[in-house]
């Protein structure tokens, strides 16, 4: 890495500092002087969801990482909502993301490296150009070129992003009546959250948080940050499972991104919706757990006793993972054929129910012994 730094890019620089500025200042003042009504914030919270899902479900996982396939109305849709989000064009930030993902933490090649720091990796890897040797080489998005909505939306991303951000704000202005409050809340307001709370993914979700799935990377699960960010917090088993369409895989964890593309498959939107086998999250979450409390007992007085004890129920793990995931892989082989009533599978419907059964008994004593050790 050169220690000179590379020159400002001064339209970034202008449009963070401005928009920053403005919503800091200017909405305190203006709810004080002339304030905003319930209007005027439904449509505050309604382009800003616009803005953000047009980034999570399209950018990032339709676009980046093609986990599920979408039709011509939504991705014309998210094409627009991107250019309104202001975060460059779906080619571009697709290039970047899977540089990321390929090189993550690699301070010499991810644009947007956590280990670069906090700054860096939210917003000053924007303001300077660190990569202009490669901003117009998209060879590892070759696939996006082929979609001519992309290349539709790169070729007038301009136009795009000035029609949306003037444009819609504007439009609402005039019919709601207040046009300086609606380009201020809908404007301004609406593009810094959109930024920043994007931008929390390549700083905070590498920062703080649980990594339950890998510590090979910065990336964190972080619930609070998936309030904020239409369900991307779940960033550690993100990083690690990029193709599953889902983030947070609990019904219990915030994913509306997640619901957004399972709603719009019902109504045939989407679909071939990519997810993770079971088994291969919960082998990453145990070898992760039995990895960190390993090193754990390693720093204890005489801990071999113990971590004989952890080594052999975590094998026994593995190995009742093995026997009850290729027992349901066959079951469901014979559902789909419609074999499973048949007499001569009568006895494997009761060996996969004995496996289920032991499986769950080892999954009680892994959860009761890893917690005591913890
Ligand atoms: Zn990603
Ligand atoms: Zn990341």
């Amino acid at each position: 890495m050169t220690t000179t730094k590379p020159p400002l890019i001064w339209l970034n620089v202008i449009v963070f500092t401005s928009t920053l500025a403005i919503a800091l200042i200017g909405t305190p003042l203006y709810a004080w002087y002339v304030g905003f009504d319930g209007a005027q914030l439904a449509m505050l919270f309604v382009a800003f969801t616009f803005c953000g899902m047009s980034i999570t479900a399209g950018y990032h996982r339709l676009w980046s990482h093609k986990t599920y396939e979408a039709n011509t109305f939504l991705r014309v849709l998210f094409a627009i909502g991107g250019a309104f989000a202001l975060q460059n064009s779906i080619l571009h930030w697709s290039s970047d993301h899977r540089i990321h993902h390929r090189h993550v933490d690699n301070n010499d090649v991810d644009p947007y490296s956590a280990k670069r720091g906090f700054f860096f990796s939210h917003i000053g890897w924007m303001l300077r150009d660190y990569h202009a040797d490669r901003y117009h080489d998209y060879t590892n998005c070759r696939d996006l070129q082929k979609d001519p909505i992309v290349m539709w939306q790169h070729k007038y991303y301009l136009p795009l992003a000035l029609a949306t951000n003037i444009g819609i704000p504007l439009l609402f202005g005039l019919i709601h009546g207040d046009v300086w409050g609606a380009l201020l809340l809908v404007g301004v307001v609406r593009l810094v959250l959109s930024h920043h709370t994007t931008f929390f993914i390549n700083s905070l979700a590498h920062v703080w948080g649980s990594q339950p799935y890998t510590d090979n990377n910065t990336a964190r699960d972080n619930g609070f940050l998936a309030l904020l960010t239409f369900g991307e917090g779940y960033h550690n088993f993100h990083h690690i499972f990029e193709n599953d369409y889902r983030n947070g895989i609990r019904w219990w964890q915030f994913d509306p991104t997640k619901w957004l593309i399972k709603s719009c498959e019902w109504v045939g939107m989407t679909k071939k919706l990519r997810v993770t086998p079971e088994d291969k999250v919960e082998k990453a979450r145990a070898s992760m757990l039995h990895q960190r409390l390993h090193k754990k007992l390693l720093t204890l007085p005489n801990p071999q006793v113990r971590l004989q004890r952890l080594d052999e129920e975590y094998e026994a793990l593995l190995q009742k993972m093995a026997d009850y995931y290729a027992a349901q892989k066959r079951m469901l082989e014979l559902k789909k054929k419609h074999l499973l009533e048949h007499y001569d599978n009568f006895e494997f419907m009761q060996q996969y129910h004995e496996m289920k059964c032991r499986l769950e008994d080892q999954r009680r004593i892994w959860k009761r012994l890893t917690e005591q050790y913890a």
